[in-house]
């Protein structure tokens, strides 16, 4: 039985993404090539809700040793996470900024950065910002139940992981004490010395206490030789993963808090990781492991739940889709990359210089305005953002069809053998998919947090308010008109100034902040004139409207304002509704399945259900889980089987229907008979009277044939004469 529920609460995942199908088209940009226009264009930008970006300059801003601030703020302790708005000021110069606060201003670098997204959005250029090279890893959702032993062979120096069992195991206080090492010989087996937990607190047991150490021992086959599972070099990648999760242990010093492994995520537990000392240079090295039979691959690890290396990284997985990792060739070059410009960032190679470059908004407000009270907003608390790693697949990543639970590396289908540990089929997939380039839904409001408890670890802000102008300038230097036109478009979405659609500012985006509209973009053209002096002259451009794709309708459907509702939202407890939402469907623990997945920017539905606990539906939105059964056969064979109630519409339920509904459609047409193509079997029969040597495909042919006439010659009336002439050689093809 389930022990949860959906709810009628529902909420709009704070962002969804715009497709990257289309591969990146890159072209060769130099100098020479650029285009005849520059000047600059003079922009608007109306805030439509607050905005916030932080003045650095002062980490306390509103804290309680402020006297000018107004009793609530100085009643929170710790106030040390609180910012004012961006201003040229250095607070910590001044003291009266609370009730007299300075200019606010829109630093150019805010501005450059959304409307590259936008305008990589809208040409499909690369993501630029998704320059991530590090190792993507998560929590296995399965622990590993197979043991082995790892040797090293010296004749071929390569690696040699034998198969093993899990002779003890000493958890708890039970391990406690004791000193053995990785790879030492202990009751006739190996040793594995695993996670070392400081649980900061004194007990009997003294300070550390030693869990989860393990004994290994070699599993022999019949004739009493150690059975091999797989052999690898020290540069294969099976060896290198190990070695990454080996390492994602050691990133730790004191005091630093850590997650992984048994960590705890109360800060309040300063729980540490032993790190696995010396866990490679055992010359046995015994490890927990899984074997991706489908696409073959194996993944070990010094713990049953362990963190889990990708094979791929973002930037890897970017690079492979449609090429839309960042630029690196200077000369080979996306059309955002042309204009904006590229870093080169290894030796060697060349940079590219940005053709824009974006100056400061400033209020427009009267010349010598120094009160700037009205442009503020309240000094208020920022929700805590529970921003989710791209590892979060269920977000992140296109739907696998026919897979309950799927990763960057692989996919999992389940078969409920009614064990405990219901089979698993694991998919090793040939390229990921990630859904795209990353944009904020719009909110009406921006969301306030009244609650004042762990204000330690929340941002208390002051932003600028909505309804507010801002003007800025941004210079363009060598433009073609496409170029112009197109950023005139990415900038107004070739819309007035009241048109429905808004980009994103700044910090607080997935809880309302920082939609703005740029409601004015006029073209001043800078020239020489024939006395080689400057002389700006008006432009007379209009925005150029991008070619129609499915991205572009996400994009304008993900940053369409007249559409922006306060129910876009994280999930009122995100880490428990991520947990609920692949352990739904658990009686048992550690089978994880996706119920629900993230609509995508033009899905009808885009919401998610929130859950509770209790038993009862807990519906899903996987399009794909149906579609499953007519993937590949099956392994093992599921049995039909009576369901809890709580089970009603689950995706596995689904699965099943599907399957058997597949079975009986194939017995169905099982029972149809086969029609044969006459040219076919003619040529089959020529060559078998021949005596010449049949081919597999024909001699089946054969043998089928001679079975169907047999079994309604009726039917089959019209090859009468092929099956006569087959004469005495039929007898041969029926033993076949
Ligand atoms: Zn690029």
């Amino acid at each position: 039985m389930s022990k949860y529920r959906i709810t009628e609460r529902r909420f709009i995942y704070p962002f969804n993404f715009v497709s990257i199908d289309e591969p990146v088209a890159r072209s060769k940009v130099l100098p020479e090539d650029y285009g005849e226009l520059s000047g600059k264009i003079s922009c608007e930008l109306k805030t439509l809700t607050p905005l916030f970006i932080p003045n650095t300059t002062k980490k306390g801003a509103f804290g309680n040793k402020n006297d000018s601030a107004p009793a609530f703020v100085q009643a929170v302790e710790e106030p040390t996470n609180s910012y004012d708005f961006f201003s040229y000021e250095d607070l910590t110069k001044r003291d009266d900024y609370f009730r007299n606060p300075a200019r606010p201003i829109i630093p150019g670098s805010s501005l450059r950065g959304a409307i590259r997204s936008a305008y990589e959005a809208v040409v499909n250029g690369c993501l630029s910002s998704c320059d991530d090279e590090n190792t993507l890893y998560r929590r296995t959702v399965v622990p590993r139940k197979h043991c082995g032993i790892i040797e090293k062979d010296p004749a071929t120096q390569e690696r040699v992981l034998y198969k093993a069992s899990l002779s003890r195991r000493y958890v708890g206080a039970d391990g406690a004490g004791r000193t053995n090492k990785t790879g030492e010989a202990v009751d006739g087996g190996v040793y594995l010395r695993g996670e070392n937990i400081w649980n900061g607190k004194s007990s009997s047991l003294g300070k550390t206490t030693k869990i989860n150490d393990a004994v290994m021992k070699y599993v022999y086959d019949s004739k009493e030789e150690k059975i091999e599972v797989a052999r690898f070099k020290e540069d294969g990648k099976e060896w290198e993963n190990l070695v990454e999760v080996w390492r994602l242990y050691q990133h730790r010093g004191k005091g630093e808090k850590i997650r992984g492994v048994n960590q705890h995520d109360d800060p309040a537990k300063t729980n540490y990781h032993g790190g696995y000392k010396g866990y490679l240079d055992a010359d046995l090295v015994p490890v927990y492991y899984t074997r991706i039979i489908k696409g073959n691959a194996l993944y070990m690890s010094p713990a049953a739940i362990t963190k889990e290396v990708f094979s791929r990284t973002l930037k890897q997985m970017l690079k492979e889709q449609g090429d839309h990792a960042p630029c690196t060739d200077s000369k080979e070059l996306c059309p955002a990359c042309a204009l904006f410009g590229m870093v080169g960032e290894e030796s060697g190679v060349e940079s590219c210089a940005s053709r824009l470059m974006f100056r400061d908004a400033v209020p427009i407000a009267p010349d010598g305005n120094t009160a700037w009270n009205d442009w503020y907003g309240t000094v208020r608390t920022l929700p805590i953002l529970s921003s989710p790693k791209v590892t979060a697949t269920e977000l992140y990543q296109e739907e696998v069809l026919g897979a309950e639970y799927y990763n960057y590396d692989y996919s999992v289908k389940y078969y409920d053998d009614g064990t405990y540990e219901p089979e698993h089929v694991r998919t090793l997939l040939d390229k990921p998919n990630l859904r795209g380039r990353k944009f904020y839904w719009h909110r009406k409001s921006a969301k306030l947090d009244n609650t004042s408890a762990y204000a330690s670890q929340r941002t208390r802000i002051r932003p600028v308010d909505s309804d507010r102008i801002f003007k800025f300038e941004l210079y363009f230097d060598r433009l073609s008109e496409p170029e112009l036109k197109s950023l005139l478009w990415v900038l107004t979405f070739g819309e007035d100034r009241n048109g429905p659609h808004a980009h994103k500012l700044g910090h607080g985006k997935p809880v309302g902040y920082g939609s703005v509209r740029i409601t004015k973009a006029d073209v001043t053209l800078i020239k020489l004139d024939d006395s080689l002096s400057l002389i700006e002259e008006k432009g007379e451009y209009k925005p150029q409207p991008p070619a129609e794709t499915e991205a572009l309708r996400e994009y304008l459907a993900i940053t369409d304002f007249s559409k922006a509702t306060d129910e876009v939202n994280y999930p009122s407890d995100a880490l428990s509704w991520f947990k609920i939402n692949k352990e739904i469907r658990l009686n048992r623990s550690f089978k994880p399945s996706y119920n629900y997945i993230l609509p995508k920017a033009l899905d009808e539905d885009r919401y998610l259900p929130e859950y509770e606990a209790g038993d009862g539906d807990i519906g899903g939105n996987r399009k794909g889980a149906i579609e499953a059964a007519s993937g590949p056969e099956p392994e093992p064979e599921p049995e039909p089987e009576e369901e809890p109630k709580a089970f009603g519409t689950s995706i596995r339920d689904r699965i099943k229907a599907a399957e058997a509904e597949k079975k009986a459609r194939e017995e169905r047409s099982a029972v149809k008979k086969k029609d044969y193509n006459k040219k076919k079997l003619e040529q089959a029969c020529g060559i078998a009277l021949a005596k010449s040597i049949l081919g597999n495909e024909k001699k089946n042919l054969l043998c089928n044939f001679i079975k169907d006439y047999e079994s309604d010659p009726e039917y089959y009336k019209s090859l009468k004469h092929l099956y006569e002439k087959l004469g005495s050689q039929k007898d041969d093809f029926r033993k076949k």
